[in-house]
């Protein structure tokens, strides 16, 4: 099949509009910036309640259940661990580095995809998956969900989830939306095509011109804590030009320092997070959410 075909349809029959909310058409750094400002990406349980319940104004639809299930939407998983997450890529001009540079530290991550980059290098898709690295989905294309329909939004899922299963033989299990922005269609989309979201408690603002190792590295360092998920970006398609550079160049001193902290460092796979927040979401249309194994299960 061809890794453009969509093999899930239905995206007419998805329910749970959300309201009209406007998005201000400020770019991805602006975006960043105002999620950012109001504390959406901030770390430590506390900070992702309140930040994610600001910036992710839908998501206030499923509030009876917010509470006991933003833990498992920020990544916060097993407390001896921690996640190493990279959005944005498959990208020839930097992923290759991340990869030479994991594999020299004997480190694993979760690469949130985005369809339109894989779909241009697919065999780079193939080779971070044959490394061992687990392959999750971040959108077809990088635009926010607050700005797309219910339909659009199916759309840019399905159609990001089934290339990566044509690319890699395995459907991604979870998803991170651009911009960490969640809405009630999204929710319901990410349901219907088994994906769990999964946003982070740290990120390094390794997307600005100004990063340097130095500052991704503290600024990660300011949130890190055990059970932890680490954001960054293997790709500058949707940052300051050469920004991956700088992500590159904190890894290292990244991972020793995790390491020297005596918690262990890898994919989502292995971080005890769970699919809990999907399963209790409020039943919509469509067919009942059945979890894609994790990786080393038999689908
Ligand atoms: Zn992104």
């Amino acid at each position: 099949m061809s890794p453009t075909t969509r093999r899930t349809t239905g995206a007419s029959r998805t329910a749970g509009a959300v309201g009209t909310i406007g998005v201000p058409r400020t770019g991805a750094a602006g975006i960043r910036r105002t999620i950012g400002a109001a504390g959406a990406a901030v770390l430590g349980g506390a900070a992702v309640l309140a930040g994610a319940a600001h910036a992710v104004p839908a998501l206030t639809s499923v509030a009876p259940l917010r509470r006991v299930l933003l833990p498992d939407l920020a990544g916060i998983g097993d407390p001896r661990h921690v996640a190493l997450t990279f959005d944005d890529g498959p990208d020839p001009a930097s992923t290759p580095a991340f990869l030479a540079a994991l594999d020299t530290a004997g480190v694993r991550a979760t690469f949130f995809l985005l369809g339109r980059m894989l779909h241009r290098a697919p065999a780079l898709g193939r080779e971070l998956a044959a490394a061992g690295h687990e392959i999750a989905l971040h959108g077809w294309g990088h635009r926010c969900l607050l700005a797309r329909g219910p339909a659009g939004t199916y759309d840019d899922l399905a159609r990001g989830r089934d290339l990566i299963a044509d690319v890699t033989g395995r459907p991604p299990r979870w998803w991170r939306p651009p911009y960490g922005v969640l809405t009630t269609p999204a929710l319901t989309a990410a349901r219907r095509l088994g994906l769990t979201p999964v946003l982070w408690t740290a990120w390094g603002r390794d997307w600005t011109a100004r990063a340097t190792p130095a500052s991704v590295l503290a600024t990660v360092r300011k949130d890190l804590v055990g059970g932890g998920t680490v954001l960054l970006h293997d790709s500058d398609c949707t940052s300051a030009p050469g920004a991956w550079r700088a992500t590159l160049g904190a890894l290292p001193a990244l991972i020793d320092g995790i390491r020297d902290r005596g918690l262990a460092i890898g994919p989502l796979a292995e971080h005890g997070t769970g699919g809990v927040f999907v399963n209790s979401l409020p039943a919509g249309s469509g067919s009942r959410y059945q979890a894609t194994p994790p990786l080393g299960g038999s689908a």
